[in-house]
Parts: structure tokens; sequence; C-alpha cells
């Protein structure tokens, strides 16, 4: 244990409370006391405060107490003679660091200032200069910082991080030695579908200007995350955590031990810290080590190795020079599998044979039309995928064949069509998995960096940017990227794989009739499995790493509340890994079918639930609702003066007749709670004839988020058609048509909508 790093956080966190109390005043003297104060789009209001103290901070006065309780943690610089290897006096420091942090950052809020502008008001202060170097010009072009995340893209990264295709985040703080090695770093996380939170920067310069510079794409979408130059704003990064634990563990705002806690045991997060570490970096790492979160750094640093807060060590040197490798490159992979060796995170890769980076950090990558070497799909072609099932004799695993011309011969930008069709064969396999399977593939296909999958069946678009060309890219390479997948993820029902890809025009012709045929089948396959139709439903308990308590009961007519697992792909799941999170339920004995309880049903809720809760009504939002965990894609909620439900979805920032947005219902539907009138579902729920059937089913719905009407417009047409009201859909109010109760009843008024003259909803 190291003295040394206990006086160096101390002396950080001593003067970055002291620059807080400063702004502070400065701010209460400019802007006063009742000044609002707020991150953008979260219901935690500053989060890390929140968490921490359980302080609801919304004006600009309440922070005298932040940092009032910032500075009771401040300790004096340990003595040489009493020091005594006890870590307290670090976290402390730690602790009194990040709420120091966010309270600056907080009050940038409060000017309006963005992210990188925080630096001139904090520079302006005159005091601390040295350590809060800041870089005066962007390289390359302007970074667009990202600021806090929102809740949305918490809860959406949310499922990703509970299906373990996400497992966990890296917040870098500092610059890497080189461009080079910066790139090589975050492209080692990114195969491992790692998040990368990026801030600090060393004598000015940061990672980020080093990525932007190398044409990292830097984002959301890529699992890139640029919080900000400076230190501080790796703020977002431990309030990120601290949200976590609100949204998917179901704390609350002050229960501080539980927070931490949860983030030690489920979070699987470290601190990589590049270059030489200064006080603040040194207090800003106590403050991860509080939620055992522990810190690598490149650079000499004393360690702090004994166990006890984090789950291995806290802190971790790692010189650069001193780590054996033949160049800087392996040296950076070599730093990245210390990480994830340190923090214990699970990591699963599949290795791809293609000659591209390949990772769920590519999924949603955008190729655009000017990067774009060549596209299938779309406006100008026809591309397909098709996965079939066929005896085992007929597969010749690993054989990948291109039949017809490649893209060679097709001018740059241009278009040419293309059918992908995969044949699997194995013991287990069934024809219901067919679709389960070729579902993957847009996962699959969209992970290669460089290639763009959207849509699916024969609506399939596809593009490979002139990059991923020029490195040798290929068709032959779907093939590599499906078959390497399919036998690695699905192994247990798939025992050989074989692609074939189409581009010869009469084999393209005849395979595209004989997919819509199976496409067909399927369609109508799905149509017949009702809930009646079968005698088994699944469990879904996959979110409960997050959410302890929260189990979906997943049937035929009722997906799960995430959007992504269905009946059929539950019942796949199960094939793949019988002990795993999806479990048959058999129904057993009806206790009562229209709000649909069964023996089965119930007594495996109390168990999953671990007693906590006892019944489950499949069909009702009033009586004993089905519990959410985070992930839901949208929220139903009764509006009682209008006798019906409002729908939210998750993409809808706006208001709500409710009163509250989105992040605010989202905390009262979540933590695998039951609370009658709020629910979190699927999407594709709300089109089911047992969409809370038990309450009068769709016709309860009098508000819709637009961007569900607009996204589903077929499959609603169908459902108006099936409710025996084809103007039904435009009778529903959205968010522009009135976002309260007033405005709302004033509507259902107007269009005489069916939920004004049904019987009352309790
Ligand atoms: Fe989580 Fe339910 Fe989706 Fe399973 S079905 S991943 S438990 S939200
Ligand atoms: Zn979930």
């Amino acid at each position: 244990m190291s003295r040394y790093i206990a006086t160096r956080a101390i002396r950080g966190a001593n003067a970055l409370v002291t620059e807080a109390e400063m702004m502070l005043n400065k701010a209460m003297t400019e802007k006063g006391a009742n000044t609002a104060v707020a991150f953008p789009n979260t219901a935690y209001y500053l989060p890390l405060i929140y968490g921490m103290t359980g302080k609801q901070i919304e004006k600009l006065g309440q922070l005298s107490e932040v940092v009032s309780q910032a500075r009771a943690l401040l300790h004096p610089m340990p003595s040489t003679k009493h020091w005594t290897p006890y870590l307290g006096e670090t976290l402390d420091s730690g602790m009194a660091t990040l709420l120091a942090a966010e309270t600056i950052e907080a009050i940038r809020f409060a000017y309006g200032l963005q992210p990188e502008t925080i630096s001139d008001l904090r520079l302006s202060e005159g005091n601390l200069k040295a350590s809060f170097e800041i870089p005066t010009e962007n390289p390359k072009s302007s970074i667009q910082n990202t600021g806090p995340i929102d809740d949305i893209r918490l809860r959406s990264w949310g499922i990703q991080l509970v299906d373990g295709r996400m497992p966990g985040f890296a917040a870098i703080i500092g610059a890497a030695k080189s461009n080079e090695v910066a790139v090589k770093l975050v492209r080692e996380l990114q195969r491992r579908n790692i998040l990368c939170f990026l801030s600090g920067n060393v004598n000015g310069r940061s990672i980020i200007h080093q990525l932007m510079e190398e044409g990292v794409e830097l984002g959301y979408d890529t699992y890139t995350v640029p919080f900000g130059t400076d230190t501080l704003s790796a703020i977002y990064a431990l309030g990120f955590a601290v949200r976590s634990a609100l949204t998917f563990g179901g704390l609350k705002g002050g229960q501080a031990r539980d927070i931490l806690m949860y983030n030690k045991d489920r979070v699987f997060a470290f601190v990589l810290a590049l270059g030489e570490v200064d006080d603040l970096k040194y207090a800003a790492a106590a403050g991860a080590i509080n939620f055992g979160f522990p810190v690598i750094a490149d650079t000499v640093i004393p360690q702090i190795l004994p166990t006890g807060i984090t789950t291995y060590e806290h802190v971790i040197s790692m010189p650069w020079h001193e780590i054996a490798a033949k160049d800087d490159l392996e040296r950076a992979e070599r730093l990245v599998q210390k990480c994830i060796e340190v923090r214990g995170v699970k990591v699963k890769i599949t290795n791809v044979p293609i000659p591209v980076p390949y990772g769920s950090a590519f999924e949603g990558e955008v190729v655009r039309r000017a990067d774009m070497r060549v596209e299938f799909g779309g406006k100008h072609s026809r591309a397909y995928e098709f996965l079939r099932m066929v005896d085992m004799a007929e597969v010749e695993d690993g054989k990948i064949e291109v039949i017809g011309p490649d893209f060679s011969h097709v001018e740059m930008g241009g278009s040419m069509d293309l059918g992908i069709l995969i044949e699997v064969a194995g013991r287990k396999m069934q024809l219901d998995f067919e679709s389960v399977l070729e579902r993957q593939v847009h996962n699959f296909v969209n992970s290669a960096s460089g290639v763009q999958h959207i849509g699916q069946r024969d609506i399939v678009w596809l593009r490979i940017s002139k990059a991923a060309a020029d490195k040798g890219f290929s068709l032959r390479h779907f093939g590599e990227i499906l078959h390497a997948r399919f036998l690695a993820d699905f192994g247990n029902i798939v025992d050989k794989v074989q692609v074939k890809i189409i581009t010869d025009p009469a084999l393209h012709a005849e395979w595209l009739e004989k997919a819509r045929v199976a496409y067909d089948y399927r369609n109508r396959r799905l149509a017949d499995l009702t809930d009646e139709s079968v005698d088994t439903f699944y469990s879904c308990t996959l979110c409960q790493s997050f959410a302890p308590d929260h189990v979906c009961i997943v049937s035929p007519e009722r997906l799960g509340l995430c959007g992504a697992y269905n009946w059929l792909d539950c019942a796949a799941s199960f094939e793949i890994n019988p002990t795993g999170p999806n479990q048959p339920i058999r129904k057993e004995k009806a206790s009562d079918e229209t709000k649909g309880y069964w023996e089965g049903t119930n007594s495996y809720a109390e168990q999953g639930s671990h007693g906590n809760v006892p019944k489950v009504a499949m069909y009702s939002i009033m009586e004993n609702p089905m519990t959410a965990c985070g992930c839901f894609e949208c929220i139903v909620m009764i509006v009682p003066e209008a006798n019906g439900v409002m729908v939210v979805s998750r993409e809808d920032t706006s208001m709500t007749p409710a009163g509250m947005t989105f992040s605010t219902l989202a905390g009262m539907a979540g933590g695998g709670v039951q609370t009658p009138g709020v629910m979190g579902v699927g999407k594709y729920y709300l089109t089911s004839p047992k969409f809370i059937s038990a309450d009068g089913g769709f016709k309860r719905i009098v508000w819709l988020s637009s961007i569900i009407k607009k996204t589903m417009a077929a499959e609603l047409k169908i459902v108006a058609e099936r409710e025996g009201d084809p103007e039904l859909i435009d009778k529903i109010a959205d968010e522009t048509v009135c976002t309260d109760v007033d405005g709302l009843l004033a509507h259902l008024e107007s269009v005489n909508h069916p939920a004004m003259a049904m019987e009352a909803m309790f």
C-alpha cells in the first residue's frame, strides 16, 4: 500500500474541492442560487451526487451542501510517522474528488457551456493552472464531445451488457505513446466489445485527438465515447456506473454502499491511465477504486496490490517499456490483456478470418454513400439472405462458394444483385430454428468494420466501404463470417455450415423464389403459434445479472420486453444451452385464462423472482402485471382520466400526458417490481391479440409515440382492421397532438375514441 498514492490523491482532492468551492461562489454571485442545474435527458439528477448522497440537485444553491460534504471527506496529508496501510484516506479523497468534479461539470451546464469550453471557465479561476492544462487547438477537426450519456442510451446498452455482448467498459484517461498505439488499444478493446469512455490529456494531447487524427470514427455507434479532453469529464463514466445500479439494480439514490457494491460485483469496468499521472488523476483514480474498478497505468506508479475493495488488484503499474514485446503494437495488446485479467472481465471472441477488424463495436457503423465501394439491395438491386436446414450429407462444413461474378467489374459506388444462401445441418436443428438463425445474419455481418447490413429476408441492404474493399474484403468473406459465427455461437444446434454467395442472375432468381416460399411458410407458422396452441412458455432470466428479481415470461403472443427474444428464440436458446437463461415453463392448469394465470407460470414467477413476485397475469396491466428490468422498448401506462393507456417509445424524448418523459417513467417501470398500471413491453407486443387483453386490449391505447406509428405503420394498420375500426390509429393521439391530459381528453372527444365508451379500467 502506498503512502505516495494517498498523498497525491489527497492533494488532488483538496485542490479540486477548493476549486469547486470557488467556482460555486462565483456562479452563485453571477447567476444566483436559484439557477437550474441539470444534465440533459436523465431522470437521476446529477447522477453521481444523487447516487452517493441521495440529494436531488436541481438548483445551483443546493450544490453548497455537496461541496461541504466533499470537504468533510478530505484528510490532511498522511504523516510519515503515523502512516498505516489503510486505504480509507485514499478512498475518501476519491469520493470527495468525484463529488467536486460533478459539481464543476454541473456549474458548466448552468452556464450553458459546451464540454470543451468548461476549460476556459475553469482556467479563468486562475488556480491549479498547471494540473489542468487544456489543449488550445483541436488538430484536424473540432471535437464533438458527448458529455453525459442520456438514460435512453444507457438502457439500450444495458441489454448488451446483460446478454454478454458487451462485457464491460474501459475509462481511458490521458494519451497513448503514439497515435498508432492509441488506435491499437481502442481496436483491441472494440474487438472484445468493450465500451471505451475517453477523456483526459497529457500536456494537452488527448487520446481523443490521437484517434481523430487517425480517422477513427468516434461515437456511441462504435463504442467509443469522447467525454472531453480534460480529466474531469471522466466523471461521466462513473455517473454511468451509478445509473446502471439505479436503473438495473433497482437501487435508490443515497444507497451509496449498495451502489458501489453493485458495481464491484456486476459492472466489469476498469480505468486505463495513459501517460503521466498527475495529482488530479490520482484523485480521480481513487474515486474509481471506490467502485471496485481497478486502475492500470502504462507508467511507473506505485502499485496497490492487496485485494479487498476491487475484486483483484487496485492499482497496477505496467510501465510501457518494460512490457516484453516485439513492438509497440504488441505492447498495446498486452496492456489490454492485462486490464481484462485484472478486472476479471469475461470476454468471448470468435476469430473470424477476414481482412478488416471484427467485433460488435462495429455493428452500428454506417457506410455513407461517398465512402461506399459497392452496395447490394436498396434502390437499384436485390439482395436476400436465406438460411435453410438440410441433411447432414448435403453439407460440406466450411465450404464457401461464390457463384457468379464478384464486384470488381462494378463501377465505384455502384450496385449489384446478391443472394446469400446458408445451409446448415445438425442433429438438434429444427425447422423452426431457421428463422432464429437467419435473424443472426444481421449482427454477424454487421460486425465487420466497413460493412453495413440493414433489413432481413429479401429486403436486405448491404454496403461495403472503399476502405474495406482496399483491404481486400471480398464476397467470399461474407461466407467466412457466417461459417465462423454460426459454429461458434450456435454450435449446439448446428454441426456443419456451408455458404453460397450467389450473383449469377439465373441462380439468383431461382433461389429468391425458393426463399420466398420458405418466408411465406414461416409467416403462416408464426400466425398459427398462439398461446393456446402450445403447452409450454419460456422464462428469460438473462437480465437478472442486472435486475436480480426480474423474470420475463415469454409466450408465443408476448415476446420479451427488450424485443430481442420471442418464443422461438427462447426455444432455440434452450436447445443451445439447456441450463441457460431460457427454461421451459409448463403452463399446467389455468386458474384464469382471460387474465392469463396458470399454475405453472405463477409458480415459476415466484421461484424466478426469489419470492418477490408470487403471481403474474400475462394479459393484464392492472392486476399483477409482468415486471421489467430496464430494457423495455416501450412503457405502457394507464391514463386514468382517459380510461385508457398511453404507450411511450424509448426513442421518444418528448413530454407525455402523464407529466413525465420516458426517462422518468422508466424509473417507475423498471427494477423488477410489480407496479399495477405501469408496464415495460416489447413494441411488437402492442400488435398481439393478447396485448392487455384482460383490460380491453389495443383499443385502450389513447396515446402512442409518433415514432411507433411511423415505423410500425403496416403492422398497426392490420391491428386496426382486426379490432374492427380501420381509422383507429388516427384516433390515437401522439406527442404532436398533445402532451397533457386536457389536450388528450379534448382530442379523444373530437375523434370519438373507443376507449371513451369502454367500461371503467378500474
Ligand atoms: Fe432481459 Fe427479458 Fe429480454 Fe430476457 S427477454 S433479455 S430477461 S428483457
Ligand atoms: Zn433487461
